[in-house]
Formats: structure tokens, sequence, C-alpha cells
């Protein structure tokens, strides 16, 4: 589903991703862990083209992201064409960003009515199935503010999958959170994960790693330093930037 080749990701003169190659395969729930600064972010940020990678290939279900070959010669997608590729991909962030003046049930409509044209009651109908999926068809007249955190980092994740995306993304979803919060949120991305939804995930969480995660991949300094099963990576680290790491964290 995801597959990095020799990725290079260049802020000016930072070098900040060195050489990145990951494949993931469908299905699978990688869990990407690392330092801050490691360039997770700037990893999945370039996987649904939100950053241009500077050098490499990035393939998404088979497909060349942002660019066209031709000839021997790489050209940049236009804007249009790049939207549609990032269509398939859901994405969810740290800081959730609902629409403050709609609803959640209008939250998770937006996007399909705007992006898939989908008629009002299609879109309703699917957004009540979304609510339910991650547990709040009874909050579905609530707008935001009247919401948790988890609450309102669920409705997120129904507005992500209401694009019927092929893979997710998550960036940190539960850092933002209270700490009584974070299961609700983590227990839904479990029953995705069961569901057989292809995910990548940045995360603290090392628990939810261990349980849920089919492959652990930990970076440091803009490469990937292992890669592998949660009782590989975490419970039998190989390398010292590993061993490091998960000794300050566990
Ligand atoms: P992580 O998510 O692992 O904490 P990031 O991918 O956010 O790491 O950041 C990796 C490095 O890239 C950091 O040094 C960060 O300051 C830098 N960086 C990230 N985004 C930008 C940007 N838009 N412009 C310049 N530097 C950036
Ligand atoms: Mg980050």
């Amino acid at each position: 589903m995801v597959q990095a080749i020799d990725v290079h990701k260049f802020f000016d003169e930072l070098h900040v991703l060195k050489g990145i190659n990951l494949t993931i395969e469908r299905g699978e729930v990688a869990v990407l862990l690392g330092p801050s600064g490691s360039g997770k972010s700037t990893l999945i940020r370039c996987i649904n083209e939100l950053e241009q990678i500077s050098a490499g290939r990035m393939y998404v279900d088979g497909d060349l992201m942002g660019l066209r070959e031709e000839n021997g010669r790489l050209y940049r997608l236009s804007d249009k064409a790049i939207a549609k590729q990032r269509s398939r991909i859901g994405m969810v962030f740290q800081r959730f960003n609902l629409f403050p003046h709609m609803t959640a049930l209008e939250n998770v409509m937006e996007a399909p009515r705007q992006v898939l044209g989908m008629t009002k009651a299609e879109a309703e109908a699917d957004a009540r199935e979304q609510l339910e999926r991650v547990g709040l068809s009874d909050r579905a007249d609530h707008y935001p503010s009247q919401l948790s955190g988890g609450q309102q980092q669920r409705v997120a994740i129904a507005r992500a999958l209401a694009m019927k995306p092929e893979l997710m993304l998550f960036d940190e979803p539960t850092s933002a959170l209270d700490p009584e919060l974070v299961g609700e949120v983590l227990q839904v991305m479990k029953d995705l994960a069961a569901s057989g939804m292809t995910m990548i995930v940045v995360t603290h969480e090392v628990g939810f790693a261990r349980e849920v995660a089919d492959k652990v991949v930990f970076m440091d300094d803009g490469v990937i330093v292992e890669a592998g099963v949660p009782a590989d990576v975490i419970g039998n680290p190989q390398e010292d930037r590993t061993r490091e790491f998960f000794a300050k964290v566990l």
C-alpha cells in the first residue's frame, strides 16, 4: 500500500529525511516511534503530499505520488491530480480542527458533499454510519464546543473515514488529550485496525504499538534505525539508539 524508496526531504539546508526505505502492506498497521524532531511528521506528510519530497520515490497503492514519469523524466502533477491522490488517504492530526459552527454530523458530511459530490441524503446516511463506528451516534447534533477532546478526535476520525480512504495516517492523535480521554480514541483506532484498515500511526503510546502494530518503525535523526514486529523492536532492540529511546519512555 505504501512504498518509500530512498526518500529525502530538505527544508532549505536542513536535511530532515535521509534516505527512507519503507514498505507497508495492505491491511498492515505500522507505528512510527522516535524522538521529537526525528522526522516522523515529515515522513507521513510526505506520504500524502502535504510535503513534497526532495528526492526518491513515494508510491501509494502503486501510484507515484505527486509526480508523473514520462520518457525517463519526472514532471510535477497538477494540483488537481495531487488532490485526487490525496483524497484516498485519511489524515488525523493532534489538533482535530473541526469546523466550530457545524455539528458533528455536519462536520462528517462536509467533504463527501463537497469533494465526492454525494447528495445530502447519501452523505447524511453515511455520516451517521461513520459516527456509529466511532461510538458517537448520540452526539450527532452536538457542536464541537459541546464535546470533550476525545469525542472531538473521534469525530475527526469519522470525518476522515467518510472519504472512504484506503490508508489512514495518524500524527500523534492522542497527544493533545487529557490522559483520561486517551483510551477511547485508542480503542476506536484498535477497532479500525481490526476492520482491516491500513494505518500508519505516529504515537508515543508504546502500549498501543505493542498491542496493535504489525510493524514498529523506530526513527532517529531522519533515518529508520530499526523496523520489525513489536516483540523485536520494542522487546529486543538491536541498536543502541533504539535501546536508549525505549529505556527512557518505558
Ligand atoms: P517529529 O515529528 O519526529 O517530531 P518533524 O518531522 O516534525 O519531527 O521535524 C523534523 C525536523 O524538520 C525538525 O528539525 C523540524 O524542526 C524540521 N521541520 C519540520 N517541518 C519544517 C518546516 N515546514 N520548515 C522547516 N523545518 C521543518
Ligand atoms: Mg511530529
